[in-house]
């Protein structure tokens, strides 16, 4: 499947690579989209819980402030219940002793007073603005008819009297309470200016300790949409609108100005004196970097883990490829030696899977089965070549005995004339080599034409054997007799000159001569003739001294048979 896909030379190729590049693909096709899918899921519940969360934030910090209004609105009403404030004559220096009191509980009070119903100040903390007129301000004219609280708004007539905060302006809010005698009229207005410090303070109790770390801003906004706290903002910042800021399903990014993006949240402050409504809004934004930052980071997480869990089953794939590749290359080099023809070759089945296990065991058993028949075929061979040699050497000794026969004559059994020819050639070349003498004896039978007739040809054949006998026992053993013809014979004598040579040849005669031929039948006496050569270094072919010893042997003849030519000088001749 792999190779139809992919290039053939992509494609490694031992069986262990080729598994892990399988799974890497694999681990690749599920994890891809695995990682795609529960990152952008993951993305998107992260922003919905992130913009809930920003909700809860500005929600908290609605309450607080707006439960810190209800509660300053209430000191002040109370405070001009109470009999004092009821009965007692505005100049009263009880009054400044109770109005430092309450500013004294509440360190956020910059100013508390009291006025009459023309807008006099008749008593105040630390006397600010005695016997001046606030008829001018709204918290004098709202607070106569009910309970005031006012929206922030710059210090105006306290701003000298009270310290200096830098350059920047001092701000307060006011809060105001008609004061009615006992029978419900009017007779006093007490007012309390808060810093408005008190606002970044109580925001601090909802503000989360890691705030900073995730760019977490918290405004306070007016009706008019615009930022009342902090009372320095970013430059360029550009409030959304509120509508935006309050849609809790659309957990989008806004753009504050200048692009910046922000995921951002709203929430409405309670107003604490609903027929005055202040309409103030908490207002909470994060960048988009620090919230992504989050996102990604788990994102990270998952590709870490996605990428050890790949990693680790690369591993593992790996390994285990390797475990069942490993047996398979064991079988294979012992197949290869057995290919080499080594011995004793074993296939290792301990490793592997029961396949493998039977896969060796099989192939141990074709090994054993092979090495009998091969073991067999060479025993066969060994036999074949012990009957081989058997039978050539003895064709080679048959082959011997038919040449032995060849150059032997068949009745007499000594050498044929072919044999005689081949001693008489190798004589010659010795001679000419090493100038050792030889000589060359041609005998005849005399008058066998007539033994044959008168006694049968039988009987002539045993003559002839008998003969051959007592020339063969008569010589030397280097001596050589041959049958050349009919009744003929040549007799080679190696190192001897013609002097005794001429005595071996009448030697025979006589012991020829001599032999009772009884057996044969009372053949009587038979004699032989015999021509003497010694050869000659002058001679041209060893044929030369064998005509000259035929040529004696003629003249032997002639002479009256029974005779040795040249002459007869020595003692045998009288015999
Ligand atoms: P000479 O004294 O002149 O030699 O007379 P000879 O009779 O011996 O000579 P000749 O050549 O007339 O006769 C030779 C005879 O030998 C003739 C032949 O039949 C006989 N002969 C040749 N070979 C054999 C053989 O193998 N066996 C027998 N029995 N006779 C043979
Ligand atoms: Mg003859
Ligand atoms: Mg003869």
């Amino acid at each position: 499947m792999l190779s139809s896909l992919v290039p053939t030379s992509l494609i490694p190729s031992s069986f262990r690579s080729r598994m892990a590049l399988l799974f890497g693909c694999l681990s690749l096709l599920v994890g891809l989209p695995t990682y795609i899918y529960v990152s952008q899921v993951h993305r998107e519940q992260l922003l919905q819980d992130r913009h809930e969360y920003l909700h809860a934030l500005a929600t908290s910090g609605a309450t607080v402030i707006a439960e810190n209004l209800v509660e300053r609105r209430r000191e002040i009403e109370l405070l001009a219940q109470t009999p004092l404030y009821r009965n007692a004559s505005l100049d009263s220096p009880e009054f400044r002793a109770s109005l430092e009191r309450l500013q004294h509980s509440y360190p956020y009070y910059s100013w508390i007073g009291l006025t009459d119903t023309d807008g006099q100040v008749r008593a105040a903390t630390s006397d600010h603005l005695v016997g001046q007129s606030v008829a001018k301000r709204p918290w004098f004219k709202q607070g106569q008819a009910q309970v005031y609280v006012g929206d922030v708004h710059e210090a105006l007539l306290l701003a000298r009297l009270l310290p200096s905060e830098g350059t920047q302006p001092v701000r307060f809010i006011d809060f105001a309470s008609p004061v009615r005698d006992a029978q419900g009229r009017v007779r006093a207005v007490l007012a309390s200016h808060a810093h408005w410090r008190w606002a970044g303070d109580v925001l601090q109790v909802v503000r989360p300790a890691h705030a900073d770390a995730l760019g977490l801003e918290m405004f306070i906004v007016n009706q008019r949409n615009e930022v009342i706290y902090p009372t320095r903002t970013p430059s360029g910042l550009n409030m959304p609108p509120p509508e935006r800021l309050s849609d809790r399903r659309n957990a989008a990014f806004l753009d504050w100005g200048a692009g910046q993006m922000f995921l951002s949240a709203a929430s409405t402050i309670k107003d604490p004196v609903a027929a005055t409504p202040l309409g103030w809004r908490v207002v909470v934004r994060q960048p988009e970097a620090t919230v992504i930052a989050s996102v990604r980071e788990l994102q990270n997480v998952i590709l870490v883990v996605a990428s050890i869990s790949s990693a680790a089953l690369l591993l593992l794939v790996w390994v285990g490829a390797g475990r069942v590749s490993r047996p398979l290359q064991r079988l294979t080099r012992a197949a290869h030696r057995i290919e080499r023809g080594e011995d004793g070759v074993t296939f290792d089945a301990r490793f592997g899977s029961n396949e493998l296990r039977g896969l060796a065991s099989a192939m141990q058993g074709m090994y054993a089965t092979l090495k009998q028949q091969k073991d067999a075929l060479s025993e066969s061979n060994r036999d074949l070549e012990g009957k081989v040699a058997a039978r050539t050497a003895e064709l080679q000794r048959l082959n011997t005995e038919l040449n032995q026969l060849a150059r032997t004559d068949a009745l007499t059994g000594v050498p044929n004339r072919l044999q005689s020819n081949e001693r008489l050639s190798a004589e010659f070349a010795r001679f000419r080599r090493s100038h050792q003498p030889y000589a060359v004896l041609m005998l005849d039978i005399d008058f066998f034409k007539q033994i044959n007739d008168t006694h049968g040809h039988a009987i002539g054949d045993v003559v002839l054997q008998q003969v051959a006998a007592i020339l063969r026992r008569s010589l030397r053993d280097i001596d050589f007799v041959g049958r050349t013809g009919g009744e003929e014979f040549m007799v080679i004598l190696p190192m001897t000159r013609q002097d005794n040579a001429l005595l071996v040849a009448e030697k025979l005669r006589h012991a020829v001569a001599t032999h009772a031929f009884t057996q044969a039948g009372a053949v009587g006496q038979v004699t032989v003739s015999i021509g003497v050569q010694e050869a000659s270094l002058a001679d041209a072919n060893p044929e030369q001294a064998v005509n000259h010893a035929d040529h004696h042997l003629y003249q032997a003849k002639r002479a009256g048979r029974n005779r040795v030519e040249p002459g007869l000088t020595s003692q045998w001749a009288s015999a």
